[in-house]
């Protein structure tokens, strides 16, 4: 979850040893982790894209097609939409096995559906070999993608099913773009008059440490030519990567911002978050100021409820005072089981609730989804073994 959902964790065949918390060398388009010669035609933002094509002759209003085709019909077989003859003849040289580009195309390994029908939890397996998953929620009138943008995680949250599967690789942004596409494909296959609307990049990994290719991926995401999902409905969420929440600020980037924060002391946030150890809770609260004071805009914060760590009321006053003049909503989330920690009930956080409301901030729970699938925050792990009802849903 990038912070946030402790329940995906792709299969570890690819484990490599975690890497430290400092933020790695930027890991956009010409960086690759994946040293493949081919590139993925979805790892291209529109102007790139125009670009490419381009250089071989074909006119802006070809890479518009083209674009259209990948974005907005999302295309998985590019042998079949009508191309005019100079699209078509540089498609069919240049894309496809033993070509310059391939389209991205990730393999649905597994699918399983809450038993609420709600939540459709995805095992992706990308080109690599490597799987992630990807959820698609339900809600009352709209329908959000969960996405993971690393395989695995480095952050080690210590609640969270991807945190304890150690971090394996950064993704492509054509693999987090592939995966709205697919959450979109689905929906549509479901009802062809729904639209997904609403992203959150609350999947495997911590998005801010993969800022390059994150930054790419959303671009191309909320471009109204694609798959038009507004900057105002795409949350990235983080557990604190203090010099990209600044960077995010100094870019003015059009996201919302969700940070989870679940201890209001230095000591309780490190005994949970490791990365603490790294971007202190005062660095991070400062950089959240920052960030308001540069952008103007409301922080989500989010707030795992473990029974007996930072349920307490002492804790919610911390709280509050630690957020003071700070434009903040407070999301609290009764913690989903993961190995070692039982959560708590729905109902538990209530009191906690109540005193952030009273000390001014706003304060919701947030809704429980896909439980029974091992799709709820802090319990993807990618594990085509999760398949066994943990607990039934509310
Ligand atoms: S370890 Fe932490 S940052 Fe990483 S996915 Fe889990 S909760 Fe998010």
């Amino acid at each position: 979850m990038g912070a946030c959902n402790p329940s995906l964790a792709a299969t570890v065949d690819a484990r490599v040893p975690v890497p430290s918390l400092d933020l790695p060398a930027a890991t956009g388009l010409h960086s690759r982790v994946n040293d493949f010669s081919a590139r993925s035609l979805h790892d291209f933002r529109f102007s790139e894209l125009v670009e490419v094509l381009a250089r071989d002759g074909v006119v802006l209003h070809h890479a518009k097609v083209l674009w259209r085709a990948l974005h907005r019909d999302g295309v998985v077989d590019l042998s079949e939409p009508p191309f005019l003859p100079p699209l078509r003849r540089w498609v069919d040289a240049s894309v496809g096995e033993g070509k310059r580009f391939f389209l991205e195309a990730p393999v649905v390994v597994d699918e399983i559906h809450s038993s609420d029908g709600l939540t459709r939890k995805f095992l992706l397996r990308m080109r690599d070999g490597q799987t992630i998953e990807t959820v698609l929620m339900g809600y009352e009138g709209r329908h959000t993608v969960c996405v993971s943008t690393q395989a695995g995680c480095a952050m080690g949250c210590v609640f969270c099913a991807t945190g304890q599967m150690g971090f394996v690789r950064h993704l492509r942004p054509g693999e987090i773009v592939a995966q709205v596409l697919h959450a979109r494909r689905v929906l549509r296959a479901i009802d062809p008059t729904k639209r997904l609307r609403n992203m959150v990049l609350m999947g495997m990994g911590e998005p801010l440490h993969n800022y390059d290719s994150v930054l790419a991926a959303l671009e191309t995401i909320s471009d109204v030519r694609g798959a038009g999902i507004g900057p105002s409905k795409i949350a990235i969420s983080t557990v604190g990567v203090v010099p990209s929440i600044l960077r995010l600020a100094e870019e003015q980037q059009p996201y919302r911002l969700a940070v989870s924060l679940h201890g209001s002391t230095e000591e309780e946030r490190a005994a949970l978050v490791p990365a603490s150890k790294r971007w202190s809770l005062e660095m991070l609260i400062n950089a959240c100021r920052r960030y308001v004071e540069l952008t103007g805009k409301r922080i989500f914060f989010e707030w795992t409820l473990i029974a007996g760590k930072n349920d307490s009321a002492e804790t919610a006053r911390r709280l509050v005072e630690l957020l003071d003049g700070i434009d903040a909503h407070v999301n609290l989330i009764p913690l989903n089981p993961t190995g070692g920690f039982a959560g708590v009930e729905s109902d538990s956080g209530l009191e906690f609730q109540r005193i952030l409301i009273a000390g001014g901030f706003p304060c919701t729970f947030r809704q429980r989804r896909g439980i029974d699938v091992a799709a709820g925050c802090g319990m993807l792990k990618a594990d085509k073994r999760v398949r066994v009802p943990l607990v039934q849903n509310e």
